[in-house]
């Protein structure tokens, strides 16, 4: 195992347990955004709501980031380490209509949005639906 994790959970102010190590190592192992079950079932013998419960730490102290991609379950990725997930570091997602999987295009940032006067800007869920590479395959 990596080194390092303790460094990056040190980085973003998360004490390095155990646990936090190991699902920092599962997300780390993804090239594509997970959800919370098939981050359970790389792990074993855990309990969901634990691991539920170290996902909200991370995301918290801005060490990943969560999609709502409209499959019904919420998704979560690492952030770059210099991410603070501010608009300006986010970045447009794609769900592969053929496997079902997520992708951080981290290289696609959101659109600038020119609200209407008197709105304020919250936060952004983008997602395109397309085929992914391997799919088109
Ligand atoms: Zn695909
Ligand atoms: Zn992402």
């Amino acid at each position: 195992m990596d080194n390092n994790i303790e460094e990056k959970l040190e980085q973003r102010g998360i004490k390095p347990t155990a646990m936090r190590i190991l699902v920092y190592d599962v997300l780390h192992r993804q090239k594509k955004a997970v959800s919370l079950v098939e981050i359970e079932n790389q792990m074993k013998h855990v309990d969901r709501s634990t691991v539920f419960r170290t996902l909200k730490t991370f995301q918290d102290h801005l060490l990943i980031h969560s999609v709502d991609d409209g499959s019904g379950a919420v998704k979560y990725a690492l952030c770059d380490d210099d991410c603070t997930c501010t608009i300006d570091d986010q970045h447009i997602h794609f769900l592969c209509t053929v496997c079902g999987q997520t992708y951080c295009l981290k290289d696609l940032p959101i659109p600038h949005l020119d609200l209407p006067e008197g709105f304020t800007f919250e936060s952004a869920n983008f997602v395109v639906k397309g085929i992914c590479a391997e799919c088109k395959r």
